[in-house]
């Protein structure tokens, strides 16, 4: 908060007496226009949220009336409203949160965390609401509602279900326990984890002990040791540090004592106070119990109910298929790299804290170059110019700065308009890491397009990333894979601002398929392997030169470098998140850790030593929404890879099929199931051969 926003919001509440109660005073309460990220405090939470959830729970029992006609316009839609400023209100508390975590406010958060999710489940078990809405669905009015409605009402029916709505009293007690129990321990988990991974660091007093890392993370080191006081290099297990070092550095202990600390966060081999084993277990059973309650066999079976993929049969088979075709390739990438390290490196027995040093050093010799080298071509403002070049070539939209209350000095603020000019949509970014910052990458909702009575609300998005800041004068240098990132982001987002639908409760990434929903964001990914998108969106932080030919040739060879493995790895993550969700028996005496040995037995070609404990920090699974989901991002790899190959026969610049991406996957948001969307740009199912081709496991 700057000097004088303070002083402002002083005298504000000098004049207004009872600040909590007055909406104008708690920015929380203020949904006339962006979020008041700057004006935000903890003692605003409670008073915010304790009064819309009051204000709610007077509407609902309103809205459950008798006399309330269960239409669209009298039902349907004031609720949606309300539950809608409530969403946002917590939204902003649950991203400030993530991104600029205190103790006061990570207090305030999980104080009312259990009052917010009580809400969806009372919600969620509401007979007055759900009745009123089979009647809503049953009435002659509603097939005369727009497609939108008609899907949010049948997804809110079905959420209903699953909701426990037709659970008997006792059940839905019991519902409530699991849901706030879940909840509290998903955010636990979290804590955990990040405090785990705040909690080791070491400072290396000798340069040579660093030797091969390069010049710009040793920089980040230094300075992050001179904070402390203390003179030399302090290496984290945040990705920033953590990733480079493991990459580059010669020193194999140093590697190892790093790698140690990373694979056991969270577990019982750190400070047991974050250890996570409890939770993971406790975790798996609550969501059987929630899973049984509701009819389902298991959890993955219930998770599926509302996906692409449908079934947890389903989406074993595609990994399962997957698999196949790829463990050959794994395997060859696997005993090559072996090969390299013994000959080339010395390196006798491969171990994991030497797989991605040794990686580096094969891809350099291979193909000559490295992610350094290439990254010195991509300072992030000329990255980020030509991925709105892009965006505006393909959708005929415009990007401009804009200005905004933000939460941190390095947050930026972009609007969208039209060719004529007016606004579509607004997104913050907000690129780099710090110690407050959850760690990953993520797009996320603050506004959702909304028409409301008084108006069109355009939808405004969060982009999170962890790049490195700027060290010094110059710019952050992105590695591919960083921009990348930036990208797969970027096309969330643009799912989210490119909406067209005036209904909130499928607009933009909502009611989407949870498998399909990665399909813009991969979909970006692919351009950042295109000349003519790439050349513009290059300049030497030397030289000033843009990438030359030659060195994009190597990068594309490189593309597919250990692509085998690297899939393998993704299947593994899906199979034991599908496994630990459906055939698993979590009151069974096998644990956890010992079900993921087991499929690493199966598709597995890099074996971790026994004390890395890869599940204490799936925050994924555990805290991040994807259980019995991590399948979804090589699902949805399929479809955006296929839909890509459409631009690949009509050339990946071409604004036609730019258009149609827009209007029929982009625009349409969740008011028709993806597989239709799919179908309307594509004009066909969706087939596997893209992603293969794509990943050299087949040729073109
Ligand atoms: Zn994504």
């Amino acid at each position: 908060m700057t000097a004088d926003s303070m002083a402002k919001k002083a005298n504000h509440d000098q004049a207004d007496p009872d600040p909590d109660m007055n909406t104008n005073a708690n920015p929380l309460l203020d949904f006339s226009g962006l979020p008041r990220y700057g004006s935000v405090r903890p003692e605003h939470v409670a008073p915010a949220i304790d009064r819309l959830l009051a204000e709610n729970r007077a509407l609902i029992a309103e809205l459950t009336q008798e006399r309330t006609p269960a239409s669209w316009h009298a039902f349907a839609e004031p609720l949606e409203n309300a539950n809608e400023r409530l969403w946002r209100a917590w939204g902003i508390v649950a991203h400030l949160h993530a991104v600029c975590d205190s103790p006061a406010l990570r207090d305030a958060y999980n104080a009312n965390l259990p009052k917010v999710t009580a809400y969806r489940t009372e919600l969620s078990q509401d007979l007055g609401l759900y009745g009123k809405l089979k009647a809503l669905r049953g009435s002659s009015g509603f097939e005369g509602l727009s497609q939108s409605r008609r899907t949010i009402i049948e997804n809110d029916l079905r959420d209903y279900r699953l909701g426990g709505a037709e659970l008997a009293p006792s059940g839905k007690r019991r519902f409530a326990e699991i849901q706030e129990e879940l909840a509290a321990l998903e955010a636990k988990y979290s804590e955990n984890l990040l405090d785990a991974t705040n909690a080791f660091s070491v400072v290396i007093t000798d340069r040579k002990d660093l030797a091969g890392v390069p010049e710009d993370v040793l920089r980040a080191a230094e300075d992050a040791a001179r904070r402390e006081g203390r003179s030399g290099w302090k290496v984290t297990l945040h990705t920033p540090s953590f990733g480079p070092v493991m990459r580059y550095a010669q020193n194999r202990d140093l590697r190892e004592t790093l790698y140690r600390a990373h694979v056991t966060r969270a577990s019982e081999f750190g400070n047991r106070e974050f250890d996570n084993t409890s939770i993971i277990g406790r975790q798996l059973l609550l969501r059987r119990e929630k899973a049984r309650l509701l009819g389902y066999r298991d959890f993955a079976e219930l998770s599926l109910v509302p996906k692409m993929a449908g079934s947890p049969k389903a989406a074993l088979d595609f990994l399962n298929d997957l698999a196949e075709r790829a463990l050959p390739s794994a395997r060859k990438d696997f005993a090559e790299l072996e090969v390299f390290a013994r000959e080339a490196l010395g390196l006798e027995r491969l171990q994991a804290w030497d797989i991605a040093f040794a990686s580096e050093e094969l891809r350099m010799k291979r193909y000559a170059f490295s992610e350094q080298e290439v990254k010195q071509y991509f300072p992030e403002p000329k990255v980020i110019e030509g991925m709105f070049r892009l965006a505006q070539t393909l959708y005929g939209i415009r990007i401009s700065t804009d200005s905004g209350e933000i939460w941190h000095p390095d947050v930026r603020f972009f609007r969208l308009s039209d060719s004529g000019g007016n606004l579509v949509g607004q997104c913050y970014f907000d690129l780099y890491s710090r110690q407050t910052k959850r760690g990953g990458a993520w797009m996320d909702e603050a506004i959702t397009r909304q028409r409301l009575p008084q108006g069109l609300s355009t939808p405004v998005a969060h982009l999170v990333c962890n790049f490195p800041a700027p060290v010094g004068d110059g710019p952050t240098l992105l590695t591919h894979d960083e921009v990348m990132t930036l990208f797969h982001e970027f096309g969330h987002g643009l799912h989210h601002l490119l909406s067209e639908i005036d209904d909130v409760g499928v607009s933009g990434i909502r009611g989407v398929e949870w498998d399909a929903v990665e399909l813009p964001s991969q979909f970006m990914e692919n351009f950042c392997w295109e000349w003519d998108v790439l050349f513009g969106m290059t300049r030497h932080a030397a030289t000033a030169e843009a990438l030359p030919r030659t060195l994009f040739e190597k990068m594309l060879a490189a593309r597919h470098f250990q692509s085998g493995m690297q899939t393998m790895r993704q299947i593994e993550f899906a199979l034991i998140d599908m496994h630990l969700h459906h055939d698993y028996d979590p009151a069974g005496a096998t644990t956890p850790q010992e079900l993921l040995e087991d499929i690493r037995s199966r598709v597995a070609v890099v074996f971790p030593p026994a004390y890395s404990r890869f599940l204490n920090n799936f925050a994924h699974i555990f805290s991040g929404g994807y259980a019995a989901g991590y399948y979804s991002y090589k699902w949805a790899e399929v479809l955006s890879a296929d839909a890509y190959s459409l631009f690949e026969e009509h050339g990946v610049l071409d604004a036609a099929t730019g258009a149609r991406f827009r209007e029929e996957i982009l625009a349409v948001g969740g008011s028709r199931p993806a597989l239709e969307s799919f179908m309307a740009f594509r004009g066909r199912e969706p087939r596997i051969d893209a992603l293969l081709r794509h990943s050299g496991m087949i040729s073109a």
